[in-house]
């Protein structure tokens, strides 16, 4: 195992996220649909925080808002210190279905970001430790079509780390995997945050991965799209699978179903 240091990770530098009364109004054909209503958000750097809500409460908007791929119709994003007007090398996003090159293997889908970057030739270093960091070992000249969903999200997830950014944005990543193949990846994902550090913003539907990964839980609601609280997660670090049987675990999961109506 190589080190988050000797991997050469920022340590969730230069992010500070913050969202300053955000409302994104949409046109549904001719009508205003109010997407986001007056959403602010601190993130912390080095921070893991979840995004939790019903579908269509407006999470993915809010973060193409926060990628820089949407400009939102009221309010400002700020990241470290300065407002997000356009897509920024140092935000990486990861979606639900993996956006792999079938023609290209394992490590060449991960040096991507790389080639595009122009980035000197000499990353096989990096690129075998974030490897080693999401154990895809084995598997560098696979191709895609020749690994499971939940390998080719990790495939997607060391594409993301490698480019090291400063702020990770995760929507739904591992929405389409089977029940066992996401818990597995949830303690995984635990770990390599734990180990890198990153500040990074996770949106999903599943309460309880929200919580066994976050150190806060945004719970939001819908019509129109807002915060409706934003809660601590008091479970030690690190979380690993026994996490999920403490009783704080489930009084958490429990009280966001409660906010969320589920009772
Ligand atoms: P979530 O990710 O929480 O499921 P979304 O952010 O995708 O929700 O969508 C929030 C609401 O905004 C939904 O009602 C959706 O239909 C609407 N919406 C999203 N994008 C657009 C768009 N480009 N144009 C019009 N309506 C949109
Ligand atoms: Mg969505």
């Amino acid at each position: 195992m190589v080190s988050v240091e000797a991997a050469g990770f920022r340590q969730g530098a230069g992010a500070v996220l913050h969202l300053d009364r955000i409302t994104q109004v949409f046109d549904k054909r001719g009508d205003p649909l109010v997407a986001l209503s007056d959403v602010s958000l601190n993130v912390r750097r080095g921070e893991f925080i979840s995004l939790v809500g019903p579908s269509g409460c407006g999470k993915s908007t809010m973060l193409k808002i926060i990628a820089g791929l949407l400009a939102p119709t009221s309010g400002s994003v700020y990241l470290g210190g300065s407002l997000i007007t356009e897509p920024r090398a140092e935000i990486g996003f990861m979606f639900q279905t993996s956006t792999l090159f079938p023609w290209r293997s394992v490590t060449r889908n991960i040096t991507l970001p790389l080639e595009i970057a122009g980035a000197s030739r000499d990353w096989n270093e990096r690129v075998a430790d974030v490897i080693d960091l999401v154990q895809l070992n084995g598997f560098e000249h696979h191709y895609p079509r020749e690994l499971s969903g939940g390998m080719q999200q990790r495939v997607a997830l060391s594409r993301l780390l490698v480019s090291d950014p400063s702020l990770m944005l995760l929507d739904e990543p591992f929405g389409a995997l089977d029940e066992f193949t996401r818990e597995h990846l949830n303690t995984e994902l635990a770990r390599i945050v734990e180990r890198t550090n990153k500040t990074t913003m996770f949106v999903t539907h599943n309460i309880p991965e929200a919580v066994f990964l976050s150190d806060r839980v945004a719970v939001m609601g819908s019509a129109p799209g807002r915060i409706l609280e934003v809660m601590d997660v008091d479970l030690p670090r690190p979380r690993v699978p026994a996490s999920r049987l403490r009783p704080e675990y489930a009084e958490i999961v429990y009280r966001i179903r409660e906010i969320l109506g589920l009772h």
